[in-house]
Protein backbone atom coordinates (compact mmCIF):
# COMPACT_ATOMS: atom_id res chain seq x y z
CA UNK A 1 0.00 0.00 0.00
CA UNK A 2 3.44 2.22 0.25
CA UNK A 3 3.73 3.08 -3.39
CA UNK A 4 1.34 5.15 -5.63
CA UNK A 5 -0.89 3.34 -7.49
CA UNK A 6 -0.13 3.50 -11.44
CA UNK A 7 -3.33 4.11 -13.42
CA UNK A 8 -3.35 1.18 -15.58
CA UNK A 9 -1.41 -1.47 -15.33
CA UNK A 10 0.39 -3.17 -18.67
CA UNK A 11 -1.83 -6.21 -18.90
CA UNK A 12 -1.39 -8.99 -21.03
CA UNK A 13 -0.12 -8.68 -25.02
CA UNK A 14 -2.23 -11.05 -26.00
CA UNK A 15 -3.99 -14.69 -25.44
CA UNK A 16 -2.37 -17.95 -26.73
CA UNK A 17 -4.42 -21.03 -27.69
CA UNK A 18 -2.67 -24.40 -25.46
CA UNK A 19 -3.60 -26.33 -28.07
CA UNK A 20 -2.00 -24.75 -31.05
CA UNK A 21 -0.37 -22.00 -30.37
CA UNK A 22 -2.67 -19.70 -32.26
CA UNK A 23 -2.62 -15.97 -30.70
CA UNK A 24 -5.84 -13.86 -30.34
CA UNK A 25 -6.23 -10.57 -29.09
CA UNK A 26 -6.47 -10.22 -25.33
CA UNK A 27 -8.84 -7.21 -24.49
CA UNK A 28 -11.96 -8.38 -25.92
CA UNK A 29 -14.13 -11.67 -23.92
CA UNK A 30 -12.84 -14.83 -24.84
CA UNK A 31 -13.37 -18.48 -23.62
CA UNK A 32 -12.12 -21.51 -25.01
CA UNK A 33 -9.77 -20.87 -28.40
CA UNK A 34 -11.67 -21.74 -31.81
CA UNK A 35 -10.16 -25.70 -31.52
CA UNK A 36 -11.78 -25.90 -28.08
CA UNK A 37 -8.59 -25.54 -25.87
CA UNK A 38 -7.84 -23.32 -22.72
CA UNK A 39 -6.26 -19.91 -23.24
CA UNK A 40 -3.17 -18.89 -22.00
CA UNK A 41 -3.02 -14.96 -21.51
CA UNK A 42 1.03 -13.96 -22.13
CA UNK A 43 3.04 -10.71 -20.99
CA UNK A 44 5.88 -8.55 -22.27
CA UNK A 45 8.58 -10.43 -19.56
CA UNK A 46 10.81 -9.10 -21.85
CA UNK A 47 9.96 -5.67 -20.60
CA UNK A 48 9.47 -6.41 -17.44
CA UNK A 49 12.56 -7.86 -16.25
CA UNK A 50 13.95 -4.64 -15.09
CA UNK A 51 10.54 -3.31 -13.62
CA UNK A 52 9.53 -6.31 -11.90
CA UNK A 53 11.96 -7.99 -9.15
CA UNK A 54 11.60 -9.84 -6.40
CA UNK A 55 13.09 -6.90 -4.28
CA UNK A 56 10.12 -4.55 -5.61
CA UNK A 57 7.44 -6.84 -4.21
CA UNK A 58 8.87 -6.35 -0.87
CA UNK A 59 6.59 -2.94 0.45
CA UNK A 60 3.49 -4.30 -1.23
CA UNK A 61 -0.17 -4.94 -0.64
CA UNK A 62 -0.22 -8.66 1.13
CA UNK A 63 -2.85 -9.65 -1.56
CA UNK A 64 -2.12 -11.10 -4.97
CA UNK A 65 -2.52 -7.87 -6.17
CA UNK A 66 0.92 -7.33 -5.26
CA UNK A 67 1.74 -9.31 -8.63
CA UNK A 68 -0.15 -6.87 -11.02
CA UNK A 69 2.29 -6.79 -13.85
CA UNK A 70 1.47 -10.24 -14.43
CA UNK A 71 -2.04 -10.15 -14.08
CA UNK A 72 -4.42 -9.28 -17.22
CA UNK A 73 -6.17 -6.54 -15.34
CA UNK A 74 -5.15 -3.08 -16.43
CA UNK A 75 -7.41 -0.54 -14.32
CA UNK A 76 -7.12 -0.73 -10.74
CA UNK A 77 -10.46 0.14 -10.57
CA UNK A 78 -11.82 -3.09 -11.95
CA UNK A 79 -9.35 -4.83 -9.50
CA UNK A 80 -12.35 -6.47 -7.24
CA UNK A 81 -10.78 -7.90 -4.32
CA UNK A 82 -11.46 -9.35 -0.73
CA UNK A 83 -7.95 -10.03 0.52
CA UNK A 84 -7.09 -13.30 -1.61
CA UNK A 85 -3.66 -14.32 -1.84
CA UNK A 86 -0.57 -14.01 0.31
CA UNK A 87 -1.98 -16.72 2.71
CA UNK A 88 0.76 -18.50 5.11
CA UNK A 89 3.25 -20.95 4.49
CA UNK A 90 3.12 -22.57 7.74
CA UNK A 91 6.43 -24.50 9.07
CA UNK A 92 5.00 -27.68 9.77
CA UNK A 93 7.41 -30.02 11.74
CA UNK A 94 5.55 -32.00 13.60
CA UNK A 95 3.34 -33.36 10.73
CA UNK A 96 6.57 -33.91 9.06
CA UNK A 97 7.23 -36.26 11.67
CA UNK A 98 4.22 -37.62 11.33
CA UNK A 99 4.42 -38.46 7.71
CA UNK A 100 8.69 -39.46 8.05
CA UNK A 101 9.38 -36.33 6.37
CA UNK A 102 12.63 -34.00 7.42
CA UNK A 103 10.85 -30.63 6.36
CA UNK A 104 7.75 -29.50 5.41
CA UNK A 105 5.21 -27.09 4.99
CA UNK A 106 1.35 -26.09 4.62
CA UNK A 107 0.38 -23.66 2.23
CA UNK A 108 -2.85 -22.35 3.98
CA UNK A 109 -5.09 -21.97 1.76
CA UNK A 110 -8.41 -21.75 3.41
CA UNK A 111 -7.70 -18.46 5.04
CA UNK A 112 -8.88 -17.27 1.71
CA UNK A 113 -12.22 -15.23 1.51
CA UNK A 114 -14.74 -17.82 1.05
CA UNK A 115 -12.45 -20.24 2.81
CA UNK A 116 -11.05 -21.71 -0.46
CA UNK A 117 -8.78 -21.21 -3.04
CA UNK A 118 -11.27 -20.82 -5.13
CA UNK A 119 -10.93 -16.88 -4.24
CA UNK A 120 -7.95 -16.59 -6.43
CA UNK A 121 -8.92 -17.82 -9.33
CA UNK A 122 -12.63 -15.77 -9.15
CA UNK A 123 -10.93 -12.57 -8.48
CA UNK A 124 -9.39 -12.45 -11.38
CA UNK A 125 -12.08 -13.91 -13.48
CA UNK A 126 -14.66 -11.30 -11.81
CA UNK A 127 -12.33 -8.36 -12.53
CA UNK A 128 -11.33 -8.90 -15.68
CA UNK A 129 -14.99 -9.82 -16.66
CA UNK A 130 -16.35 -6.54 -15.20
CA UNK A 131 -13.27 -4.90 -17.07
CA UNK A 132 -14.56 -6.20 -20.33
CA UNK A 133 -18.15 -5.55 -20.52
CA UNK A 134 -19.74 -8.82 -19.18
CA UNK A 135 -23.07 -8.42 -17.82
CA UNK A 136 -24.03 -11.60 -15.98
CA UNK A 137 -21.93 -14.53 -15.18
CA UNK A 138 -22.41 -17.93 -15.11
CA UNK A 139 -20.77 -21.41 -13.57
CA UNK A 140 -21.36 -25.29 -12.74
CA UNK A 141 -19.54 -25.70 -9.37
CA UNK A 142 -18.40 -28.92 -7.34
CA UNK A 143 -18.95 -26.84 -4.68
CA UNK A 144 -16.00 -23.92 -3.94
CA UNK A 145 -16.34 -22.43 -6.60
CA UNK A 146 -20.00 -21.33 -6.94
CA UNK A 147 -19.09 -19.98 -3.30
CA UNK A 148 -16.35 -17.59 -4.66
CA UNK A 149 -17.80 -16.48 -7.56
CA UNK A 150 -21.12 -15.59 -5.83
CA UNK A 151 -18.95 -13.44 -3.25
CA UNK A 152 -16.67 -11.64 -6.44
CA UNK A 153 -20.05 -11.07 -8.03
CA UNK A 154 -21.56 -9.07 -5.17
CA UNK A 155 -18.71 -7.61 -4.74
CA UNK A 156 -18.09 -6.43 -8.59
CA UNK A 157 -22.32 -5.57 -8.21
CA UNK A 158 -22.25 -8.66 -11.02
CA UNK A 159 -25.57 -11.14 -10.76
CA UNK A 160 -24.07 -14.45 -10.68
CA UNK A 161 -25.66 -17.81 -11.62
CA UNK A 162 -24.47 -21.18 -9.94
CA UNK A 163 -25.67 -25.04 -10.73
CA UNK A 164 -24.26 -26.80 -8.18
CA UNK A 165 -24.91 -30.86 -7.80
CA UNK A 166 -27.69 -31.27 -4.93
CA UNK A 167 -25.23 -33.10 -2.51
CA UNK A 168 -22.95 -30.00 -2.56
CA UNK A 169 -21.93 -29.45 1.24
CA UNK A 170 -24.71 -27.71 3.24
CA UNK A 171 -22.16 -24.92 4.09
CA UNK A 172 -21.27 -23.96 1.11
CA UNK A 173 -25.21 -23.77 -0.65
CA UNK A 174 -25.55 -21.79 2.41
CA UNK A 175 -23.00 -19.65 1.22
CA UNK A 176 -24.13 -19.56 -2.08
CA UNK A 177 -27.32 -18.24 -1.33
CA UNK A 178 -26.52 -15.48 1.31
CA UNK A 179 -23.91 -14.00 -1.38
CA UNK A 180 -26.93 -13.89 -3.56
CA UNK A 181 -26.34 -15.99 -6.35
CA UNK A 182 -29.27 -17.49 -8.32
CA UNK A 183 -28.45 -21.15 -7.63
CA UNK A 184 -29.96 -24.31 -9.48
CA UNK A 185 -29.78 -27.82 -8.18
CA UNK A 186 -29.16 -30.58 -9.98
CA UNK A 187 -29.71 -34.54 -9.34
CA UNK A 188 -25.90 -35.06 -10.85
CA UNK A 189 -22.12 -34.56 -11.16
CA UNK A 190 -20.18 -31.03 -12.27
CA UNK A 191 -20.81 -32.01 -15.73
CA UNK A 192 -24.40 -32.36 -15.89
CA UNK A 193 -24.14 -28.71 -14.20
CA UNK A 194 -22.43 -27.47 -17.02
CA UNK A 195 -24.73 -28.50 -19.91
CA UNK A 196 -27.42 -25.91 -17.95
CA UNK A 197 -24.75 -23.77 -17.67
CA UNK A 198 -24.13 -24.23 -21.22
CA UNK A 199 -27.98 -23.61 -22.29
CA UNK A 200 -28.31 -19.91 -20.24
CA UNK A 201 -25.21 -18.70 -22.09
CA UNK A 202 -26.41 -19.34 -25.46
CA UNK A 203 -30.14 -18.24 -24.68
CA UNK A 204 -29.40 -15.30 -22.42
CA UNK A 205 -25.66 -14.32 -23.04
CA UNK A 206 -24.34 -15.49 -19.95
CA UNK A 207 -20.17 -15.22 -19.27
CA UNK A 208 -19.21 -18.75 -18.59
CA UNK A 209 -16.87 -18.77 -15.96
CA UNK A 210 -16.02 -22.81 -15.73
CA UNK A 211 -12.93 -23.63 -14.94
CA UNK A 212 -10.34 -23.31 -17.76
CA UNK A 213 -13.27 -21.91 -20.22
CA UNK A 214 -11.86 -18.28 -19.53
CA UNK A 215 -8.31 -17.22 -19.52
CA UNK A 216 -8.45 -15.86 -16.24
CA UNK A 217 -8.90 -18.42 -13.26
CA UNK A 218 -5.79 -19.55 -13.97
CA UNK A 219 -4.16 -16.56 -13.65
CA UNK A 220 -5.18 -15.55 -10.18
CA UNK A 221 -4.09 -19.37 -9.25
CA UNK A 222 -0.71 -19.30 -10.51
CA UNK A 223 0.02 -16.50 -7.91
CA UNK A 224 0.37 -19.76 -5.43
CA UNK A 225 3.64 -20.14 -7.76
CA UNK A 226 4.85 -16.52 -7.09
CA UNK A 227 4.16 -16.36 -3.33
CA UNK A 228 6.05 -19.95 -2.58
CA UNK A 229 9.44 -18.21 -4.45
CA UNK A 230 8.77 -14.89 -2.01
CA UNK A 231 7.97 -17.21 0.99
CA UNK A 232 11.13 -19.60 0.38
CA UNK A 233 13.21 -16.30 0.20
CA UNK A 234 13.50 -16.92 -3.19
CA UNK A 235 13.59 -20.72 -3.88
CA UNK A 236 11.26 -23.27 -4.77
CA UNK A 237 10.74 -26.32 -2.77
CA UNK A 238 11.53 -29.71 -4.08
CA UNK A 239 8.22 -31.06 -4.33
CA UNK A 240 4.50 -29.51 -4.54
CA UNK A 241 1.73 -32.39 -4.02
CA UNK A 242 -1.58 -30.81 -5.16
CA UNK A 243 -5.19 -31.63 -4.72
CA UNK A 244 -6.28 -32.15 -8.26
CA UNK A 245 -9.69 -31.57 -9.82
CA UNK A 246 -9.99 -29.23 -13.16
CA UNK A 247 -6.10 -29.10 -12.27
CA UNK A 248 -6.66 -24.99 -12.69
CA UNK A 249 -3.79 -24.19 -9.21
CA UNK A 250 -1.18 -26.85 -10.55
CA UNK A 251 -1.45 -25.70 -14.52
CA UNK A 252 -1.17 -21.78 -12.98
CA UNK A 253 2.13 -23.07 -10.74
CA UNK A 254 3.39 -24.65 -13.27
CA UNK A 255 3.01 -21.21 -15.93
CA UNK A 256 4.09 -19.19 -13.04
CA UNK A 257 7.64 -20.86 -13.06
CA UNK A 258 8.22 -20.40 -16.94
CA UNK A 259 7.22 -16.52 -16.10
CA UNK A 260 9.68 -16.63 -13.58
CA UNK A 261 12.47 -17.76 -15.35
CA UNK A 262 11.92 -15.31 -18.49
CA UNK A 263 11.38 -12.66 -15.86
CA UNK A 264 15.24 -14.13 -14.65
CA UNK A 265 13.95 -14.97 -11.46
CA UNK A 266 14.66 -18.60 -11.05
CA UNK A 267 16.65 -21.09 -13.40
CA UNK A 268 15.25 -23.90 -15.45
CA UNK A 269 15.12 -25.82 -11.91
CA UNK A 270 11.68 -26.81 -10.92
CA UNK A 271 9.65 -28.55 -8.36
CA UNK A 272 8.21 -31.92 -8.48
CA UNK A 273 4.61 -31.89 -8.97
CA UNK A 274 2.39 -34.35 -7.82
CA UNK A 275 -1.60 -34.92 -8.28
CA UNK A 276 -3.24 -36.44 -5.86
CA UNK A 277 -6.52 -37.50 -6.66
CA UNK A 278 -10.04 -39.47 -4.90
CA UNK A 279 -9.80 -43.53 -5.64
CA UNK A 280 -13.54 -42.89 -6.78
CA UNK A 281 -13.11 -40.01 -9.05
CA UNK A 282 -9.25 -40.54 -10.46
CA UNK A 283 -8.90 -39.70 -14.05
CA UNK A 284 -5.37 -37.90 -14.69
CA UNK A 285 -4.16 -41.01 -12.18
CA UNK A 286 -5.64 -43.46 -14.05
CA UNK A 287 -3.84 -41.44 -17.58
CA UNK A 288 -0.66 -41.16 -15.53
CA UNK A 289 -0.58 -44.85 -15.10
CA UNK A 290 -1.62 -45.57 -18.44
CA UNK A 291 0.74 -43.29 -19.94
CA UNK A 292 -1.41 -41.50 -21.87
CA UNK A 293 -1.55 -37.50 -22.49
CA UNK A 294 -4.99 -36.79 -22.34
CA UNK A 295 -7.59 -38.39 -19.67
CA UNK A 296 -10.95 -38.47 -20.96
CA UNK A 297 -13.94 -39.43 -18.51
CA UNK A 298 -14.35 -40.73 -15.36
CA UNK A 299 -18.27 -42.37 -14.79
CA UNK A 300 -19.38 -42.74 -11.46
CA UNK A 301 -17.49 -39.87 -9.71
CA UNK A 302 -17.65 -40.33 -6.04
CA UNK A 303 -15.75 -38.81 -3.44
CA UNK A 304 -16.87 -36.60 -0.36
CA UNK A 305 -14.02 -33.89 -1.48
CA UNK A 306 -16.16 -32.43 -3.34
CA UNK A 307 -13.25 -29.99 -5.52
CA UNK A 308 -11.84 -33.95 -6.25
CA UNK A 309 -14.98 -34.67 -7.90
CA UNK A 310 -14.30 -33.60 -11.24
CA UNK A 311 -15.04 -36.20 -13.76
CA UNK A 312 -13.63 -34.83 -16.77
CA UNK A 313 -11.24 -31.86 -17.26
CA UNK A 314 -10.54 -29.43 -20.44
CA UNK A 315 -6.82 -28.93 -19.35
CA UNK A 316 -6.15 -32.62 -18.85
CA UNK A 317 -3.48 -32.44 -21.06
CA UNK A 318 -2.20 -29.80 -19.30
CA UNK A 319 -1.85 -31.23 -15.74
CA UNK A 320 -0.21 -34.20 -17.55
CA UNK A 321 2.33 -32.75 -19.48
CA UNK A 322 3.22 -30.51 -15.69
CA UNK A 323 3.69 -33.94 -13.90
CA UNK A 324 5.37 -35.21 -16.94
CA UNK A 325 7.95 -32.14 -17.46
CA UNK A 326 8.57 -32.09 -13.76
CA UNK A 327 9.33 -35.74 -12.81
CA UNK A 328 6.54 -35.85 -11.06
CA UNK A 329 3.23 -38.58 -10.71
CA UNK A 330 -0.40 -38.89 -9.62
CA UNK A 331 -1.53 -40.75 -6.98
CA UNK A 332 -5.18 -41.57 -5.63
CA UNK A 333 -6.04 -42.23 -2.16
CA UNK A 334 -9.97 -43.03 -0.39
CA UNK A 335 -11.71 -40.91 1.52
CA UNK A 336 -10.91 -42.80 4.49
CA UNK A 337 -7.66 -41.91 4.54
CA UNK A 338 -8.41 -38.31 3.62
CA UNK A 339 -10.84 -38.26 6.71
CA UNK A 340 -7.67 -39.89 9.19
CA UNK A 341 -5.19 -37.26 7.53
CA UNK A 342 -7.42 -34.61 8.17
CA UNK A 343 -7.36 -35.30 11.71
CA UNK A 344 -3.77 -35.10 11.78
CA UNK A 345 -2.82 -32.65 10.12
CA UNK A 346 -5.12 -30.56 13.13
CA UNK A 347 -3.37 -32.30 15.55
CA UNK A 348 0.05 -31.35 14.63
CA UNK A 349 -0.62 -27.52 12.91
CA UNK A 350 -3.70 -26.33 14.31
CA UNK A 351 -5.31 -26.26 10.59
CA UNK A 352 -8.65 -27.82 10.19
CA UNK A 353 -7.92 -28.60 6.43
CA UNK A 354 -10.27 -29.49 3.75
CA UNK A 355 -10.75 -33.34 2.79
CA UNK A 356 -8.58 -32.17 -0.22
CA UNK A 357 -5.93 -31.03 2.04
CA UNK A 358 -6.13 -34.20 3.58
CA UNK A 359 -5.72 -35.89 0.96
CA UNK A 360 -2.68 -34.62 -0.24
CA UNK A 361 -1.05 -35.23 3.42
CA UNK A 362 -2.27 -39.21 2.49
CA UNK A 363 -0.31 -39.12 -0.76
CA UNK A 364 2.91 -38.41 1.25
CA UNK A 365 3.46 -41.69 2.91
CA UNK A 366 2.47 -43.84 -0.42
CA UNK A 367 5.22 -41.49 -2.12
CA UNK A 368 7.70 -41.97 0.02
CA UNK A 369 7.52 -46.11 -0.24
CA UNK A 370 7.28 -45.80 -3.76
CA UNK A 371 10.45 -43.51 -3.96
CA UNK A 372 8.90 -40.69 -5.79
CA UNK A 373 9.59 -38.64 -2.57
CA UNK A 374 13.02 -39.19 -0.12
CA UNK A 375 12.52 -38.15 3.02
CA UNK A 376 15.09 -35.19 2.80
CA UNK A 377 12.88 -33.07 0.48
CA UNK A 378 11.50 -30.27 1.35
CA UNK A 379 7.88 -30.59 0.42
CA UNK A 380 4.63 -28.32 0.21
CA UNK A 381 1.28 -29.49 1.19
CA UNK A 382 -1.44 -27.53 -0.33
CA UNK A 383 -4.50 -27.43 1.77
CA UNK A 384 -6.97 -25.53 -0.62
CA UNK A 385 -9.48 -25.46 1.89
CA UNK A 386 -10.86 -24.80 5.47
CA UNK A 387 -12.53 -28.08 6.81
CA UNK A 388 -15.56 -25.53 7.93
CA UNK A 389 -17.03 -25.43 4.39
CA UNK A 390 -17.67 -29.40 4.80
CA UNK A 391 -19.79 -29.96 8.31
CA UNK A 392 -21.96 -32.91 8.18
CA UNK A 393 -20.12 -34.71 5.13
CA UNK A 394 -19.04 -38.07 5.73
CA UNK A 395 -16.22 -40.04 3.66
CA UNK A 396 -17.90 -42.49 1.32
CA UNK A 397 -14.66 -44.93 1.11
C1 LIG B 1 -11.61 -26.86 -6.53
C2 LIG B 1 -10.88 -27.45 -5.40
C3 LIG B 1 -9.77 -28.29 -5.60
C4 LIG B 1 -9.28 -28.64 -6.99
O1 LIG B 1 -8.68 -27.52 -7.58
P1 LIG B 1 -8.22 -27.45 -9.09
O2 LIG B 1 -7.20 -26.39 -9.12
O3 LIG B 1 -9.42 -27.09 -9.90
O4 LIG B 1 -7.68 -28.79 -9.46
C5 LIG B 1 -9.08 -28.75 -4.50
N1 LIG B 1 -9.48 -28.44 -3.24
C6 LIG B 1 -10.54 -27.65 -2.99
C7 LIG B 1 -10.91 -27.36 -1.58
C8 LIG B 1 -11.28 -27.12 -4.05
O5 LIG B 1 -12.33 -26.34 -3.81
Amino acid sequence: MSEPIPRRYPGATHLECTGTGAILESEALHGLSPEGKPLFARYDLEALRDRFRPEDLVARRSDLWRYAEVLPVRDPACMVGLGEGWTPLLPAHRLADALGLERCWVKDEGQNPTASFKARGMALAVSRALELGATELALPTAGNAGGAAAAYGAAAGLPVHVVAPRDTPAPIIEEIRALGAHLQLLDGLISDCGRVVREGVEAHGWWDLSTLKEPYRVEGKKTMGYELYEQLDGRLPDAIIYPTGGGTGLIGMWKAFDEMEALGWIGPERPRMYSVQAKGCAPMVRAWEEGREDAGFWEGATTYASGLRVPGAVGDFLILRALRESGGAAVAVSDGEMAHWVGVMGKTTGVFGAPEGGAVAAAVPRLLASGHLKNTDEVVLFNTGSGLKYAGMEPLD
